[in-house]
């Protein structure tokens, strides 16, 4: 089973990708059949973040997993600078390091049953100048969860990044439509051009575009998934 795990992208930066890993683990740790499943998490790049914000996304996911191996682990590379992390590490004087940014998974491979990897950008940002997130998931062999916001042209974005992984060689293993602001929870109280009712509209018109992907839907600061989806199964391929 070593080796099983999710690679966390999306249609753009910004988009809540890691909310959905945070979420990801916390219900592979709670609602796993097998006790003392070891969830890993991983980052390869960041930028935008220093290293004792606890606001990053490689601390929120490190304590969403319990706090296993170190931070450093969760995200070897980081830079300051919040633009593109090749951009940023040379503004640093640096370059971001290729062959670590798939090295640094093998800690969690090895220690881990499943592991939660967020890419940074979408599926076609640059990792590192001459490798995207498409590189790294394709070379970690990991399936994808797609995340948008679920915002007008959700179905858009999310068709072309999901055709576009496949014309990689890329598997989808589900899409997420992450709401990273509060939205009417009541469908009869938003109007038809409401951002809520555009994202329920928008989750459903996708799911019927891709299925048999599962599609779901994670509220603004909301922990479960609706409906609720079998990580651990799609991680395990
Ligand atoms: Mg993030």
């Amino acid at each position: 089973m070593a080796g099983c795990g999710l690679f966390v992208t999306g249609t753009d930066t910004g988009v809540g990708k890691t909310a959905v890993a945070v979420a990801i683990v916390a219900s592979l740790r709670q609602n796993s059949h097998q006790a003392g499943l070891r969830v890993g998490v991983y980052k390869p790049v960041a930028s935008g973040w220093k290293p004792d914000d606890a606001s990053g996304d490689a601390l929120q996911l490190w304590a969403a997993a319990g706090r296993p191996l170190s931070p450093e682990a969760v995200c070897p590379q980081s830079f300051a600078a919040p633009i593109s992390p090749p951009r940023s590490a040379r503004a640093a004087g640096r370059c971001v390091d290729e062959q670590l940014l798939r090295d640094g998974f093998e800690a969690w491979r090895r220690a881990s049953d499943i592991v939660i990897v967020e890419g940074a950008g979408g599926l076609f940002s640059p990792l590192a100048e001459k490798t995207l997130n498409a590189d790294v998931a394709r070379d970690l062999n990991l399936p994808l969860v797609v995340v948008d916001t679920g915002r007008l042209g959700a179905i858009g974005r999310t068709l072309a990044v999901v055709r576009a992984a496949r014309a990689e060689g890329l598997r989808v293993a589900a899409v997420v439509i992450s709401h990273v602001e509060p939205m009417p929870h009541d469908p009869a109280a938003d109007t038809p051009a409401g951002l809520g009712a555009i994202a329920r509209a928008n989750a459903a018109d996708i799911a019927e575009w891709i299925d048999p992907v599962p599609v779901a839907v994670l509220r603004h600061a909301a922990s479960e998934f609706e409906p609720s989806i079998d990580w651990a199964q799609l991680a395990r391929g």
